[in-house]
């Protein structure tokens, strides 16, 4: 392992005033071992950290660094946004600038804005239980959806990769109404439904599931889901945080529902629209969205909802967002797909890479495609540690966990991808050593 004395310093710092050292447990390198690497900056596709070392970034994020980093446009909207005011507590041009833009992109007809993915979700349940008047909620093993309560039953992200079953802090009765299910799995909605169908007030999935790695639904089952919870009088939940704007200008939806003729009756969105800032929303079906505070009874309220810093990010990132850029994003990630394919199958490695459109991640030793959360974890997942840190050495930055999915940008250009084709064969063979 390279050493970065400088990281090492600051996780040191950071671990006496910090748990853990982080401020979000993905962020540790738990699962990988070593030092979080600090980062200083980022331009385009490379990140430099705090010891001055350079690498292509695969993580962007998270999610949000659709155009890469400090693209210059963002950056001067933001400089000049920030120069009229941080916030101000009332209603500002650009979040309704960008709730326009969100609406002309997807199946939402309405957006309340939020500053982040889980409060997204959180509130978006609360509506579908406020609008329906009942308590139970379907999810799905392996699918995450930020850490609401309620939502913390067999997730994905973080919890997988800590390796924990459940969080404590989350009373029994909170998750009493959850009902959790296998994903990809018609026949076990059926049953739920069957059983406890005019219960329930929603079922929330991931549009595709990005947090478990990569599992994309099968063709048709999305639109299973919503048929099934219109036959019972539930909301259909997409969460399109990871997905949305990335997948397709809209996001999931624009590779099915949009095609297929269905839509969500709520959506929630984060990670792109904030372009790096802390904005994201839940929208959806008018009559739906109309029952929240002040039209309606159902309470829900933020003192940086809107931040019109964050709101501008994201309106800026979204305006530049266009079709030749989603071009290259795809093109850059399907020639990523394949070196990387090409790689592990040189060196013997058995694998199974799955993508939802630009989304992808491997799954390590299994012999066939994955389609639930079993099936993830049934991988071999310390293969990953040795590639991790071979492609670390060889300046690329991947996410610290075989449980999550690799973002590419629309910034990934041939000398970043060249970078990576030269990481590649070593930590291919790496990982067939563990
Ligand atoms: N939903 C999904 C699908 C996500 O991937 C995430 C974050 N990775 C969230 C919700 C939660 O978003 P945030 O971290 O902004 O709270």
């Amino acid at each position: 392992m390279t050493s970065s004395p400088a990281s090492q310093h600051l996780f040191e710092r950071a671990r006496a005033v910090s748990p853990g050292g982080v401020n979000s447990p993905v962020r540790a390198f738990r699962a990988v071992g070593g030092t979080p690497i600090f980062m200083a900056s980022g331009e385009g596709a490379w990140l430099t950290d705090v010891d001055g070392r350079r690498y292509v970034d695969l993580v962007g994020s998270w999610g949000p660094m659709l155009l890469g980093h400090a693209h210059p446009e963002v950056i001067s909207a933001v400089g000049a946004a920030a120069a009229r005011g941080t916030s101000f507590g009332t209603p500002s041009e650009p979040e309704v600038l960008l709730a326009e833009e969100i609406v002309a992109r997807t199946s939402a007809e309405m957006v309340r804005m939020v500053s982040s993915g889980t409060e997204a979700t959180m509130s978006a349940i609360r509506l579908a239980r406020g609008f329906t008047g009942r308590d139970k909620i379907v999810k799905f093993a392996g699918c995450y959806h930020g850490h609401v309560d309620a939502l913390l039953a067999e997730a994905g992200s973080g919890v997988v990769t800590l390796g924990l079953p459940e969080t404590p802090g989350v009373p029994a009765h909170v998750t009493a109404d959850t009902i959790v299910l296998p994903y990809n799995d018609r026949a076990a909605v059926e049953a739920a439904f069957a059983e406890h169908g005019d219960q329930i007030a929603c079922l929330i999935t991931e549009a595709a599931a990005g947090n478990m790695g990569v599992v994309p639904p099968e063709p048709g089952f999305n639109e299973f889901l919503s048929q099934t919870c219109a036959r019972h009088g539930a909301l259909f939940i997409s969460d399109e945080v990871m997905t949305g704007f990335r997948v397709t200008r809209s996001g999931h939806w624009g590779l099915d529902g949009q095609r297929e003729g269905w839509a969500p009756d709520l959506v929630t969105f984060g990670k792109v629209m904030g372009g790096g800032f802390p904005a994201a929303a839940f929208g959806g079906r008018r009559d739906v969205m109309e029952q929240l505070a002040p039209s309606g009874p159902v309470y829900q309220a933020g003192t940086l909802s809107g931040n019109p810093i964050a709101t501008t990010a994201g309106l800026t990132t979204l305006r530049l967002a266009d079709d030749e850029a989603y071009g290259r994003l795809d093109a850059a990630s399907q020639q990523l797909q394949s070196m990387v394919t090409e790689a592990l199958v040189e060196a013997g490695v058995a694998h199974a890479l799955q993508n939802a459109g630009s989304m992808f991640s491997v799954f390590w030793g299994v012999d066939g495609p994955v389609t639930d959360f079993a099936g993830a974890q049934s991988q071999e997942a310390w293969r990953y540690k040795p590639f991790f840190h071979a492609m670390l050495d060889a300046g690329v930055y991947l996410p610290p966990s075989a449980f999550e999915c690799w973002f590419v940008s629309a910034a990934h250009d041939d000398q970043a991808l060249s970078t990576i084709a030269a990481a590649l064969p070593n930590a291919a063979r790496a990982a067939a050593q563990a």
